[in-house]
C-alpha cells in the first residue's frame, strides 16, 4: 500500500499519454506550446504498461487515462487491454474532450475502458468554437451519444467561465440530468498557460445560480473523490471541484504520470521525478524506489489561493488535470 507523509493511501494513478491536442481551450492550451516533447522522449505503451504494473502491484486501484488529448495517441485501445488483462478490477477511465471517440468507443469498452469524463463546457457551436478554437460541438456531443450508446459510464467537466458559458450552467445539467450523466463543475484552476482574461466560477456563485431553479442537499464528499456532491429531489446528483477551498486536498489519493514518464505528486506544483531511466532499463525495483518517494513527498496542499498571488506553473495539457 502506498501511503503519503499525511497518512493519506495513494491508490490512484492519472497517465497522461500525450501533452498534444487538437483543441486550443483558453483556461488550459490557447496557444500551441513552443515546442512539443519530441516523439522519441514518449514512453512507449509497452514502457507505460511496465509502470502501470508497478504501480498496481504497490496498491494503485484505479487507472485514468488523460492527456493533452489521449485518443491522439494511436493503438490506445491495445494500452487499455494490456492493463485490462494484468488486472480486470482495477477502475480504467479517460478523460477525453470526445472529438474523434465516435467510431472508437466500442473497442475501447471491449478492450476494458469502464468509463470515460468528457469536457462538456457549452452546447452552442460558435461558443464550443470560441473556446476550443475550432467547431467542435458537433463531433464532442456524437461522441458522448456513442459512448452512452455502447455502455460506457459518462460523467461530464464543465470548466464555468464569466461572461462565456456561465449562462449555460443550466442547460448543460439539464443536457447531462437527461441522459443520467453526472456532471462536475470545475472551479476554473490559474495556471501560466491559460489566457489571461479568464474569469471563473467559485462555488458559492454556482450554487446561487442552482438555486435559482433547483432544490438539492449538500452531500459532502464520497470518499477520495474531489466532488463535493449535490443530490436533487429526484435523486440527481451533481458535484463542484473546488480546489480553492482550504480541506480540498485532505482526501487526495492521486499522483499523475506524464506521457515521457514524469511522476508528479501534485497538480499544482512543479516538483517530479522521473521513472523513465529506469523503466527503459526494465528495473523494476528502482521504478518502485521513485514511485514511493513521490508518494513520500506528496505536499500537504495545494496553493490555489494562496495570498502571495503566485500561480501554478504546471501545464494541464502535460499533467493531464
Ligand atoms: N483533453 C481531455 C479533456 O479535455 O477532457 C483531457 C485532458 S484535460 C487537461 C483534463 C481536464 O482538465 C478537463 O476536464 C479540463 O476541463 C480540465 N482543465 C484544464 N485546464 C483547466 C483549468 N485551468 N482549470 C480547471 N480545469 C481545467
Ligand atoms: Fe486539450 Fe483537454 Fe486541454 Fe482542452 S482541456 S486544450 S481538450 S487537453
Amino acid at each position: 500500500m502506498l501511503v503519503d507523509s499525511y497518512d493519506r493511501v495513494v491508490d490512484y494513478l492519472r497517465v497522461s499519454v500525450t501533452e498534444r491536442c487538437n483543441f486550443r481551450c483558453t483556461y488550459c492550451m490557447p496557444e500551441k506550446p513552443f515546442s512539443w516533447v519530441p516523439k522519441e522522449n514518449l514512453l512507449t505503451f509497452e514502457e507505460l504498461f511496465e509502470f502501470m504494473k508497478v504501480a498496481i502491484d504497490e496498491g494503485v486501484k484505479k487507472i485514468r487515462i488523460t492527456g493533452g488529448e489521449p485518443l491522439l495517441r494511436e493503438g490506445l485501445d491495445k494500452f487499455i487491454k494490456m492493463i485490462y488483462d494484468y488486472e480486470p478490477s482495477i477502475d480504467l477511465a479517460m478523460t477525453t474532450n470526445a472529438y474523434l471517440l465516435k467510431g472508437v468507443a466500442q473497442k475501447l469498452k471491449d478492450a476494458g475502458l469502464k468509463r470515460i469524463n468528457v469536457s462538456i463546457d457549452t452546447l452552442i457551436p460558435s461558443i464550443a468554437k470560441d473556446i476550443a478554437g475550432k467547431d467542435v460541438l458537433k463531433n464532442v456531443l456524437a461522441g458522448v451519444e456513442e459512448a452512452l450508446a455502447v455502455g460506457l459510464k459518462v460523467k461530464a467537466n464543465m470548466v464555468p467561465m464569466k461572461g462565456v458559458n456561465a449562462s449555460e450552467i443550466m442547460d448543460i445539467l439539464e443536457y447531462c440530468k437527461k441522459r443520467n450523466i453526472s456532471v462536475r463543475f470545475i472551479e476554473y484552476m490559474e495556471n501560466a498557460y491559460a489566457a489571461k482574461e479568464i474569469q471563473g466560477l467559485k462555488s458559492p456563485e454556482l450554487l446561487e445560480i442552482l438555486k435559482q431553479k433547483y432544490q438539492f442537499s449538500d452531500d459532502g464528499f464520497d470518499g477520495s473523490s474531489p466532488s463535493h456532491y449535490y443530490t436533487m429531489k429526484d435523486g440527481y446528483r451533481f458535484g463542484i471541484i473546488e480546489p480553492y477551498e482550504d480541506d480540498f486536498c485532505k482526501k487526495c489519493n492521486r499522483i499523475r504520470l506524464t506521457a515521457e514518464g514524469n511522476l508528479i505528486p501534485c497538480l499544482y506544483f512543479d516538483e517530479a521525478l522521473s521513472i523513465a531511466e529506469s523503466i527503459k532499463k526494465g528495473d523494476i525495483k528502482a521504478a518502485a524506489l521513485v514511485l514511493k518517494e513521490v508518494v513520500r513527498t506528496k505536499p500537504e496542499k495545494n496553493r490555489w489561493g494562496g495570498e502571495d498571488g503566485e500561480v501554478s506553473s504546471r501545464a494541464f495539457y502535460e499533467t493531464g488535470g
